[in-house]
């Protein structure tokens, strides 16, 4: 079972996200805000994280600063999600330890390849450490 922990504020974008990432097979727990979502991580460990950037309580950059900080959860790949505004600030996600981002509003297609290939690096981490 591959679960993935969706921290987002935005009703309509965690039903589509969940719609898409349940018919590629894949466990959803959403939550709607940074707090919870870092209790959430730590409580199920999910295989990934979705990230939204703008949060009522917290920023996402801020939360994955704080996920990526931690032994616990710093393997657990975090892909953002943001506004086509903000792609200009991929710099900026990546430095706070974003493994990847998505561009709201969703292209279904790029959504399950980007989750595909966030899961994959967090799979090659693990054979990494353990050859
Ligand atoms: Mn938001």
């Amino acid at each position: 079972m591959t679960t993935i922990l969706i921290i987002e504020d935005t009703p309509a974008n965690i039903k589509l996200a969940t719609i898409i990432l349940e018919a590629a097979g894949y466990t959803v727990v959403p939550v709607n805000n940074a707090l919870d979502g870092i209790a959430q991580a730590h409580t199920i460990l999910p295989d990934l994280i979705l990230m939204d950037i703008q949060l009522p309580d917290m920023d996402g950059l801020t939360a994955t600063r704080l996920l990526k900080s931690d032994a616990a959860t710093c393997a657990i790949p975090i892909i953002a999600m943001t506004a086509f505004a903000m792609i200009g600030d991929e710099a900026k996600m990546l430095a706070a330890g974003c493994d990847g981002y998505l561009a709201k509003p969703f292209c279904h297609k790029e959504f399950v390849a980007t989750v595909a290939n966030g899961l994959a690096l967090a799979q090659q981490h693990k054979a990494g450490e353990q050859s």
